[in-house]
């Protein structure tokens, strides 16, 4: 089950693991070492925002800045129970990664409110998100720190976001200013293909782990957790590639159907059914608890942090787990998983897609282009197996696993750049 609870063990612990054992291999500069293992700002607003019934809620919202050797700050909005500083630091680190992996030129930051926006109305979510936006003020900006969506953040939210930015500029420079945030709907400078990227690229991501293995996606079985946008696109395109879903877990619970699972037809289950996979007829429902323990080739975890753990991780009869969803193995897990045989496409290069393809987003806006979705897809697809081709040579060079080959990729990009320029003043 997909629990709060389990989301709060320490992830900035988890990511400092998985930084300390990368910087030991290639034996970093102990002053880029200190830099890296700080953040850069850590923001913590409280904002008013008036209800529907008219009383008024004071919420709570973080933006942690982690590091900008590279470029602005870069990364998602979540708006969930478990947002808090712990959780911020943590995610903002993984996006100065994930950023550096790629090849993209930025840093990393991440955010969101500690809410449950199904307890909301969208008036009320749309007075949050505006509320939020103008109390981080120039803390974000088109050229220092760019957000984009996370869990249960849509396009719409960015939208408000880019709205609201710019409104507080003067008339003559408004327009200027639409790459202040990413994921934004198509009409409102939005990419097309933005919402499918991250599940394309995990996606993509499977098929070069295929073609390693001298394999392919045909016929290979898989379960999945989480349903939302990043599960949804990664179902859609594993069956374009003929891979057959045969569990699913959400929050609601979890479902199973040897037989295959049909991503449109449970996705249109979802939509009358406040999003929940609960209650799907064409499919079996089982105890949460024996979810990794399905007998399948791939397993995407396309949900929250640290839910695969010591606890369940020896249930796992996949040959991979590619990681959808951002740190959902913890650090024991994820070293036992390694033990096991299990291959482990790491967070910072499987889900990379959503970044990317946000990247090419705040070109589109800077530059007053207008790409389509084949340009954008296929864009994506090239950078994605460029990082694998560079991931797979590190983890053989320094003989160890994928995890700690793409953090030695990304971190020494950064320590190039620290070399290079020196430290103000
Ligand atoms: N929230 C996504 C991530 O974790 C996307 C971030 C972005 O596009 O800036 O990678």
């Amino acid at each position: 089950m997909i629990t709060k609870e389990s989301v709060k063990m320490g992830m900035y612990d988890n990511v400092m693991h998985q930084f300390n054992k990368a910087a030991n291999l290639i034996d970093l500069n102990p002053s880029v070492r200190k830099i890296l293992s700080s953040t850069n700002t850590e923001i913590v607003v409280h904002f008013p925002v008036k209800l529907d019934n008219g009383k008024v809620e004071v919420f709570t919202g973080y933006r942690v800045q982690h590091n900008n050797a590279l470029g602005p700050y870069k990364g998602g909005l979540r708006y969930h129970p478990t947002v808090d500083m712990d959780a911020a630091k943590a995610l903002a680190s993984w996006m100065t990664w994930k950023t550096s992996l790629a090849g993209i030129p930025y840093g990393g930051g991440k955010g969101g409110v500690n809410i449950d926006p199904s307890k909301y109305s969208i008036a009320e979510l749309e007075r949050i998100t505006r509320r939020f936006t103008f109390a981080l003020g120039d803390n974000i900006g088109p050229e220092h720190d760019i957000p984009a969506p996370d869990v249960n953040t849509t396009p719409q939210i960015m939208a408000w976001i880019a709205d609201t930015y710019m409104s507080t500029k003067s008339t003559n420079e408004r327009s200027k200013y639409s790459h202040v945030v990413t994921g934004k709907p198509v009409a409102a400078g939005g990419l097309a293909g933005r919402d499918r990227a991250t599940g394309y690229g995990v996606v993509v991501s499977l098929k070069e782990w295929a073609k390693l293995r001298k394999s392919s996606l045909k016929d290979k079985t898989y379960i999945l957790q989480g349903f939302g946008n990043v599960g949804y696109w990664a179902s859609i395109f594993m069956a374009e590639n003929g891979a057959k879903l045969i569990g699913v877990q959400d929050a609601s619970g979890s479902i199973y159907n040897k037989d295959g699972i049909n991503p449109k037809d449970l996705f249109n289950h979802t939509e009358s059914n406040n999003g929940a996979i609960a209650g799907y007829k064409k499919a079996t429902s089982f105890p949460n608890q024996d979810f990794f323990g399905i007998d399948c080739n791939i397993l995407i975890p396309a949900a929250m942090g640290n839910q695969i753990t010591s606890e369940n991780d020896f249930k796992i009869k996949a040959e991979v787990v590619a990681e959808g969803a951002n740190g959902p193995i913890d650090s024991e897990a994820s070293e036992r998983l390694f033990g096991m045989g299990v291959d482990v496409l790491p967070d910072i290069y499987c889900n990379s897609g959503g970044v990317i393809a946000s990247y090419f987003e705040w070109l589109q806006n800077r530059n007053g282009e207008m790409w389509t979705m084949e340009e954008v897809l296929s864009k994506l697809e090239f950078k994605m197996k460029d990082s694998f081709q560079r991931l797979i040579e590190t983890a053989k060079k320094y003989n160890t696993d994928w995890r700690t080959a793409a953090y030695i990729q990304a971190i020494q990009r950064v320590e190039q750049a620290y070399i290079q320029r020196g430290i103000f003043p």
